[in-house]
């Protein structure tokens, strides 16, 4: 599903941000990236929907060099990722349904279709009863749970979150994670970058640790933080 080869990026300041960087991810795992701000996670998952490119290395996703990929490609590639941020990324001036909506009209589906995946995704978030509501009149749980229908009307086959929890208190990202778990178990790999410690030592999942760019630690059912025995 997922792999890099020896992947090293370099920011335009001369930053490096990721060194020598080799993981693979299989199909229908859930993982976490952890480590410290600024230790690399956005990076990463960036290489992912080819927000950016490595210096040098390989990046495979969904079997396909996105490295390589012609930029007219690339919408295609994302199509079938669904992508979550911190700061939910809604449409203000739309409401919940229409968020929904957009993302499906832009990649040209059928008004049908956009109701049946609307309808399913928004039941799979526990959100139908908030269909009509704005962003600005929704919680931040309720945000980022809007943010992950709109991730999954694609029907994605890998989800990638980029500190989904991070505006959240620690019952609404627990909340959230079960969500993004309930979605791992229905068959979508599941990539999660988070410095939330406690959700990650309670979710009992394969851990990928970044250090100033270096992978540092790759375990299975892992905690955030390395407990030597
Ligand atoms: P994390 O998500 O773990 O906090 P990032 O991937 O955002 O880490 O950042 C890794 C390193 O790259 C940091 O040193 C950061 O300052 C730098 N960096 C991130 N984004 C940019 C950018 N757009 N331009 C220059 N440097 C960046
Ligand atoms: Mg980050």
């Amino acid at each position: 599903m997922i792999s890099l080869n020896e992947v090293f990026v370099e920011y335009d300041n001369g930053v490096r941000a990721l060194k020598d960087l080799s993981l693979t991810v299989e199909k229908g795992e859930f993982a976490f990236v952890v480590g410290s701000t600024g230790s690399g996670k956005s990076t990463l998952l960036r290489l992912l929907y080819r927000e950016m490119s490595p210096c040098q290395g390989t990046v495979i996703v969904n079997g396909e060099d996105v490295v390589d990929m012609k930029p007219s490609d690339v919408p295609f590639l994302r199509r079938r990722l669904g992508i979550v941020f911190q700061d939910f990324k809604l449409l203000p001036q739309k409401n919940l349904w229409e968020n929904l909506a957009f993302a499906l009209r832009v990649i040209g589906a059928q008004p049908k279709d956009i109701r049946r995946r609307i309808g399913d995704a928004l039941a799979l978030v526990g959100l139908t009863h908030r269909c009509d509501a704005f962003p600005n009149q929704m919680s931040g749980g309720e945000q980022q749970r809007a943010a992950i229908a709109r991730a999954l009307v694609n029907n994605p086959t890998l989800l990638i979150a980029d500190e989904p929890t991070g505006n959240l208190d620690p019952d609404t990202s627990w909340e959230i994670m079960q969500l993004l778990d309930q979605i791992n178990i229905r068959g979508a790999t599941v990539l999660v970058a988070t410095h939330d410690s406690q959700i990650v030592d309670r979710m009992k999942k394969r851990v990928i640790q970044l250090d100033a760019g270096h992978l540092i630690r790759d375990e299975h059912k892992g905690a955030y933080q390395h407990i030597e025995s």
